[in-house]
């Protein structure tokens, strides 16, 4: 028997056309639910994102909010009412300038320049001397040196390793010796052996920054050029609260409008006197310090 003649009995032309229509309207059953379950879950997706993005991202906000007003509340309780100086007005801290100076003029009624010289000439090299070295150390070496060379024309004169020799002990002496040396020809040079008298000529030497050209100007010609700002105004400034600068030369802008002119170099001194007698760098005595009722970094 033929495949063909069994498609042609009733019995079996009636069961694929039923099984064919079946398999479709399953599956079109199937789909139209199918279709139906996922457009269902995909709308349910959405919207459950879409509430939960709504949730976060109002929750974060608020814990951000939280979380900042801790820390500022944190660090400002952490802080110490000096730690920025640059929060006082301008008068306050004029006030706070004069208030100083004034205690400092009590406290330190004579200063005076530390550094043992003779003239404008032996004060530049001392005070070139004194950079990373104290001044008790630089005027143990500066009698032997001026003795051996008393005019910028003899140190002009000589060699480099001579000055060396004696200047050892103040540290840096290499360094040292030859900006002497080199400052000393541009002395005999440029200004006839003699110091020039002002901060531009000055700090155009080698060696002389504005800090050693204020304390030869103030100390040796009476010329109150600009405050001196060593490391212990510099640092006693910051501390003190009349200045939230870094350089030496920022500091100094800052100390020469808070003080009248008059008081720059005298001020310089007591500033440092201060520095050495009780806000040593370590161990600050705050206890004892006169400065200790209103200075901003008393602990
Ligand atoms: S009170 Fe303390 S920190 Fe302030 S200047 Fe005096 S020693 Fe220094």
């Amino acid at each position: 028997m033929s495949a063909a003649s069994v498609k042609k009995t009733p019995a079996n032309a009636a069961k694929p056309v039923k099984k064919r229509v079946c398999k479709k309207a399953e599956k079109a059953e199937t789909n139209a639910v199918d279709a139906a379950k996922p457009v269902k879950k995909r709308v349910c997706k959405k919207a459950e994102k879409a509430e939960t993005n709504a949730v976060d991202a109002a929750k974060p906000a608020k814990k951000r909010a939280c979380k900042k007003t801790t820390t500022e509340k944190k660090t400002a309780a952490a802080t110490p009412k000096s730690a920025s100086p640059s929060t006082l007005s301008p008068t306050e801290r004029r006030r706070l300038a004069d208030r100083v100076f004034a205690t400092l003029a009590e406290r330190y009624p004579n200063p005076s320049c530390a550094l043992d010289h003779r003239s404008p000439f032996q004060l530049l090299v001392a005070t070139i001397l004194s950079a990373q070295c104290t001044d008790k150390r630089v005027n143990a070496v500066t009698p032997a040196l001026f003795e051996r060379f008393p005019t910028a024309q003899a140190f002009a004169d000589a060699p480099v390793e001579a000055i060396e020799e004696l200047i050892k002990s103040c540290g840096f002496y290499r360094a040292k010796a030859a900006n002497i040396s080199q400052a000393s020809r541009a002395i005999v040079e440029r200004f006839n052996g003699e110091v020039p008298a002002t901060l531009e000529e000055l700090v155009r030497l080698p060696g002389v920054g504005r800090k050693t050209a204020n304390v030869v100007l103030g100390n040796a010609f009476g010329i109150a050029s600009g405050f001196v700002v060593d490391t212990h105004v510099l640092r006693l400034s910051r501390k003190i609260g009349l200045s939230d600068e870094e350089t030496p030369e920022k500091v100094e802008r800052d100390l020469n409008e808070l003080v009248p002119q008059n008081d720059w170099v005298d001020g310089s001194h007591r500033l440092i006197y201060l520095g050495r007698e009780y806000c040593i760098a370590r161990r600050p005595q705050c206890d004892a310090c006169p400065l200790g009722a209103f200075c901003l970094k008393r602990p």
